[in-house]
């Protein structure tokens, strides 16, 4: 592995500072899982996508830990970690969605370290993307191998260059939340909501998200679901102990009286390069009754599928899991 220098910074702003001034040769170091025990020592690199010469590890600074009420929802630091997130009964009581699914992800060890703006930010799993011999157009190269070669687990969905797929389980949870992320940069800080906040290879192959090299994503707020909001999450993986999701649903949305669809949202992972909305089924199950009208509103994801050569079984996945999860919603 590459030798980097440490900086233990202790406040947000040093963080930001450091982060202006190092450029491109420096990154953010969290539980360190995917940048260090991944992409630098599995030598990840490529001419649009240099080592970092320098870590800026943020687990050093205390105000990007915790938990705590923030208006009417949650506010959860950067640096916490997943095995925090689960643990956390303010989550479980409020939010049960995003510790649900936060229990899918790696394996214990992984989930004491592992935090979550990590988990959100982490790099693609693309087997290619992965291999030192694979200079692809993600890592600054002029080529996608999974178009050409074993693309069994890449995107049904959004592809068009790069066919990755978002590996995070918490945002796709999050973004079912309509949570969204404050980022910390030179300028002070943002928010802005999920929806906004991951972008897919058209609007730039090296990145997954809208976050600059100097700025870094500090707080996720969740707003308080509306009474009576029903969730749930399912994920199926290959590997029972661990593994990233083939296909995982998120769901939260309220009824009216009769049943009805009122309001929510439904949210894909392991489909497309973002964690992505399906719109079409929550537009097929508006003012429906959803137990009777899940099943239909499933099928409309074949849609907007466009499977590759070898993964044509995950649109049979994305729909039925969007069956079972809304229903598991409703508590059948
Ligand atoms: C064996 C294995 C199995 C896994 N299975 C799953 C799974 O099933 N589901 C799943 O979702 N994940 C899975 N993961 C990924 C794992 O959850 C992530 O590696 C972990 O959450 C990343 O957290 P970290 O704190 O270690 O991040 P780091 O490795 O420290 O950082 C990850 C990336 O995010 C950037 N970063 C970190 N924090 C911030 C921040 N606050 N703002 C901006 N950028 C930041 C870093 O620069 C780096 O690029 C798995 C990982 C392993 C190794
Ligand atoms: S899907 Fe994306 S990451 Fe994978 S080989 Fe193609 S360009 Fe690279």
């Amino acid at each position: 592995m590459k030798a980097f220098d440490l900086h233990e910074p202790t406040s947000v702003a040093e963080a930001v500072g450091l982060l202006d001034t190092l450029g491109a040769t420096g990154k953010i170091l969290a539980g360190g899982s995917d940048i260090v025990g991944g992409i630098m020592k599995d030598w990840v690199t490529g001419k649009g996508m240099p080592l970092p010469s320098a870590l800026v590890d943020i687990t050093t600074i205390p105000e990007l830990k915790g938990i705590k009420p923030s208006g009417n929802g949650l506010s959860l630091g950067a640096a916490t970690t997943l095995t925090e997130v689960i643990e956390s009964a303010d989550v479980q009581k409020t939010i049960p969605l995003l510790s649900d699914a936060a229990k899918t992800i790696a394996s214990p060890l992984i989930r004491n370290f592992g935090t979550l703006g990590g988990n959100i930010n982490q790099r693609p799993r693309c087997w290619f993307f992965r291999g030192e011999d694979f200079n692809c157009y993600k890592k600054g190269g002029d080529f996608c191998y999974s178009v050409t070669g074993d693309n069994t687990y890449h995107a049904i969905i959004g592809g068009e260059l790069c066919y990755i797929v978002h590996p995070s389980d918490t945002a796709t949870a999050l973004l079912a939340l309509n949570a969204s992320a404050r980022i910390a940069g030179p300028s002070g800080a943002r928010d802005v909501p999920f929806d906004s906040y991951f972008h897919g290879p058209r609007e730039d192959v090296l990145t997954e998200n809208i976050l600059k090299p100097n700025e870094l994503l500090t707080e996720v707020t969740v707003p308080a679901p509306a009474a009576g909001t029903k969730m749930a999450w399912t994920k199926l993986k290959d590997r029972q102990v661990y593994d990233f999701a083939v296909v995982s649903v998120a769901v939260a949305f309220t009824v009216d009286g009769s049943g009805s669809w009122s309001d929510g949202r439904i949210v894909l992972g392991g489909v497309a390069p973002v964690p992505y909305r399906a719109a079409v089924v929550e537009s097929a199950l508006k003012g429906k009754d959803v137990r009777s009208t899940a099943k239909q509103a499933a099928a409309q994801i074949r849609t907007v599928a466009r499977p590759m050569s070898l993964n044509g079984y995950k649109v049979d996945v994305a729909q039925n899991l969007i069956e079972r999860t809304l229903l598991q919603a409703l508590g059948q």
